[in-house]
């Protein structure tokens, strides 16, 4: 699997060219991390050392979610 990844932040979005929505997710990547040395490389390299980009809804699900499961 390939994947799109800034060097700087070390965070990383995983390629999926059957994937409609990964096209506007990889936009959001890129238009986040503008400035910063991207690059394009096999995930297995990455995996374990850089951390997964999540879009602003993302953060937030996962925001709720954890205040959830701690009351
Ligand atoms: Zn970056």
């Amino acid at each position: 699997m390939r994947a799109r990844a800034c060097i700087k932040c070390r965070e990383y979005v995983l390629i999926r060219p059957d994937d409609p929505g990964n096209m506007t997710l990889i936009s959001k990547f890129e238009k986040n991390h503008r400035g910063h040395t991207l690059i394009t490389l096999n995930f297995e390299e990455i995996k374990g050392t850089y951390k997964k980009f999540l879009t602003e809804e993302e953060k937030k699900a996962s925001e709720e979610k954890g205040e959830k499961e701690e009351s």
